[in-house]
């Protein structure tokens, strides 16, 4: 037995895209279980192999002429994703003489609501991972799954890979949740949208969870409120990072967390509208969409909300609240999120100035406007928003637990 600290890792799906890049990451893996720490990793499915199984079943239903997917087949079917990757890494690892094994998110004890599709972790028992690290095995993880209270396979919603890494880390009492995708870390906007924005190198829960709440994809929403619930540190990086310190992002508690701004723009945002008296019928539709907000400034007439784009919510919304609900697609979604409760006026104020109707939640303010209105207005609004606040320290050094092998993009 060992008294190195539990490491829990997490890799996304463009991490374990393919054989070559499984292979680079099971060499990193074999240098973090030499140096004695008991390993735990959480594998997502390959690539786009989650969409892809979503389409194929939406391909099957239409096929069938079903109305409605059942949502615990498309469970029993997504689920498959995970699991062809956690054992081909278990396999790799086998041959390079390491001694891992497989589990399911059910076999990892991840107890969970039995909302197919969109299940909530209600309780974590990892006896047999406990039992795999004390005999000094690598734990693979299928992330992105768990198993209701009477037996039946659930997911976690999409990103929910992150949401099982961080449960188990929690569970485990590991120090902290390791996850790397292919960005090194979250930034004051989407660096591959605007070229000035800053990356953060420290954050808080809450303004985390805002950003993800706005649209955010960098971590998972709820793997951060289960992150601040238990108190676990999330450190996000990139397994595509050259340097021998790869830059990173801390999650951390928010009165530690220096004051922080980002600029988020979720594209494939519907806008909702309808009269006033139809509210209640909207919202009952609603009740498993993300987010629908009132707007009450300047229109007393009519509600205003906005939500992901997802065909399911939109064809039940169009049955169930189908007289005068006008449904707009294709929008964006601007919002700039802060970390103070002050932030949110700020935010809306300036949103106000350029647009009509503005949402407000805690910690940030939103608005819906073309793609093209989008494209010209973000980069203004960044340098609004974000230019008055400019990033502060990092956060205390963490080292990784090893220097990770680059993996080659080609
Ligand atoms: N494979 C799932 C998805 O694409 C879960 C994850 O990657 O975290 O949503
Ligand atoms: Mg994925």
């Amino acid at each position: 037995m060992t008294t190195a600290p539990i490491v829990v890792r997490k890799y996304g799906g463009s991490s374990v895209a393919d054989l070559d890049r499984l292979r680079r990451i099971a060499d990193a893996l074999g240098s973090v279980a030499q140096a004695g720490h008991p390993l735990v990793v959480v594998v997502s499915a390959m690539g786009k192999t989650t969409s892809e199984l979503i389409a194929l079943a939406e391909q099957a239903g239409s096929a069938g002429g079903a109305d409605e997917l059942p949502r615990r087949e498309l469970d029993m079917l997504v689920s498959t994703g995970e699991r062809v990757t956690m054992a081909l890494l278990s396999i790799i690892l086998h041959g390079l003489g390491q001694r891992a094994v497989s589990f399911t998110g059910s076999q990892s004890g991840i107890i969970t609501t039995d909302t197919h599709f969109d299940a909530r972790v209600v309780e974590v028992r990892p006896h047999r991972l406990e039992r795999a690290l004390s005999e000094g095995r690598i734990a693979i993880v299928a992330g992105y799954q768990g198993m209701s209270r009477s037996g039946e396979i659930t997911t976690l919603g999409r990103g929910g890979s992150d949401t099982s890494a961080v449960a188990l880390a929690g569970a485990l009492r590991a120090e902290c949740c390791e996850i790397y995708s292919d960005v090194d870390g979250v930034y004051t906007s989407d660096p591959n949208r605007v070229r000035e924005a800053l990356h953060l190198p420290w954050i808080g829960y809450d303004f985390m969870a805002a950003m993800a709440d706005a649209g955010a994809r960098v971590l998972n929403r709820e793997a951060v409120r289960l992150a601040r619930q238990r108190g676990t540190r999330i450190l996000a990086r990139s397994s595509f990072d050259q340097a021998a310190v790869p830059r990173e992002t801390q999650v951390t508690s928010d009165s530690a967390a220096p004051a922080r701004r980002a600029l988020v723009e979720l594209v494939e945002a519907v806008r909702l509208s309808g009269p006033l008296d139809s509210w209640a019928a909207f919202v009952e539709a609603t009740t498993s969409l993300d987010l629908a907000l009132p707007e009450t400034r300047r229109d007393r007439t009519h509600w205003h909300a906005w939500i992901k784009h997802d065909n399911e919510s939109l064809t039940k919304l169009e049955r169930h609240a189908r007289h005068e609900l006008s449904i707009h697609r294709g929008l964006s979604l601007v919002s700039l999120v802060g970390s103070a409760a002050s932030d949110t006026p700020a935010a809306a104020a300036l949103l106000a100035g350029y647009c009509e109707h503005v949402f407000t939640a805690p910690l940030r303010a939103s608005a819906l406007m073309t793609p093209a209105r989008a494209r010209a207005l973000v980069p203004e609004l960044h340098h609004r928003w974000i230019q008055p606040h400019p990033t502060s320290p990092p956060g205390p050094t963490f080292l990784p637990h090893t220097s990770i092998q680059p993996l080659s993009r080609h």
